[in-house]
Parts: structure tokens; sequence; C-alpha cells
């Protein structure tokens, strides 16, 4: 097991996956608000991220900022974190073993974020909270009920920012999954899903 800081967030020492601590430079928490209405969870950190120590600061991370802004919130209005904490070899996805050993710090901090909604960015975040195949790209906007350490939790799916770069059709439905989850956060410039109203005047 590894240590938690003193607010129950971040993770300040862990050596279960001993592939990840080789390719780590750094653990890598969540940021944002701790009692933030909105989280979004991704996969787990890339090159940028592992030597910046924070989530989303790469090139999807700028698709991200854009899209946020798009619905009328800044990153800092949100809190964003990694279904894995230490970046794997070569970008490579997660293993299922690695994926459950960090399991707890992400039930922990969905714990005490306590969140209106939880946005699963791509689909390994999706998979793993929704315990499930999922086909992200067809099911995207779409909502599920699920219960995360005994408490149900709503959770929206999303296409992974870095599908839009990938697939430019991708961008609408990435866009439009964000206004709804800013209208069922409650925050932001959310139109009540729509998703025409506040992207009318850019
Ligand atoms: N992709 C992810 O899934 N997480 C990050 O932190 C950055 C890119």
């Amino acid at each position: 097991m590894g240590t938690m800081d003193e607010s129950g967030l971040c993770v300040s020492e862990c050596s279960r996956c001993p592939a990840l601590v080789d390719s780590r430079s750094r653990i890598v928490n969540g940021t944002g608000p701790e009692d933030a209405d909105m989280l979004f969870v991704g996969e787990g950190p890339g090159a940028q991220e592992d030597s910046e120590g924070e989530p989303f600061v790469g090139r999807s991370g700028s698709v991200l900022d854009d899209g946020l802004r798009s619905v009328g919130l800044l990153r800092e209005d949100v809190r964003i974190t990694n279904c894995v904490r230490c970046r794997p070899p070569e970008n490579r996805d997660p293993t299922t073993e690695e994926l459950e050993n960090c399991r707890g710090y992400l039930e922990r901090e969905i714990d005490l974020l306590d969140p209106e909604i939880i946005v699963t960015l791509g689909k390994v975040p999706s998979e793993h909270l929704l315990g499930r195949s999922v086909a992200v790209t067809k099911e995207a906007g779409s909502i599920e009920e699920v219960r995360i350490d005994g408490t149900p939790r709503r959770v929206l799916l999303c296409v992974h920012p870095a599908a839009t770069l990938y697939d430019r059709s991708q961008e609408d439905t990435f866009t439009e999954t964000l206004e709804r989850a800013a209208s069922l956060a409650g925050v932001g410039g959310g139109d009540g899903g729509s998703g025409q109203t506040r992207l009318d005047g850019f």
C-alpha cells in the first residue's frame, strides 16, 4: 500500500507496480478543487504529464481546456485525475493489474470529492468505472449510474480529447458531451443540452 497526503486525495509514495515505478519520473495526482462538482477521469499520465506532474497538460490537455472554455468553464473549476497515476512505458495502456493497484486511490478521490458527475475520457476509464466493455464513440454522451465503492455515482461517457485530433468528426461529440456535463453539474454555461447556444457566440 502506498502513502496518501493529509488531504487523502494525493498519493505521496507508492511502489505497487514495478513497471510503472521504472517508467515514471513522478506520481501524477489529480488536480483541481477538492470540492469540484465535476470530475474528469483519464487513463494515465503521458510524457508531458510525467514531466510536469499534472494530468492533461499535453496536446490532449489543450483540447480539454478548449472544450471546457467553450462551455463556460476553466480547468481550475473542475477536478482532473487518471485511472493510474504513473506513466506506463511507451505510453502503453495500463494493465488490468495496474488499474487494480491504483483503484483504491481513485475510489478515495471520488469518495472525498463526492462530485455531481464523473466524466470518463476515453475507453480505458469508461470500461474501468463501468466494469464492462464500452464502444466509446457510440456511447459518448450517455450517462450510467454505477456503484463505486458502494455509492451510486453518475458517470458520463466521453471520447478521449485526443480522438478529436485524429478524427474531426469527434469534435462535436466531445463538445456536446461537455455541454451535458456542465448542465448536469449545474456549472459553467451549460444550456440544458442542445450544445448550440454557447457556441453560437464563438
Ligand atoms: N491522457 C490521459 O488519459 N491522461 C492524461 O493525463 C493525459 C493524456
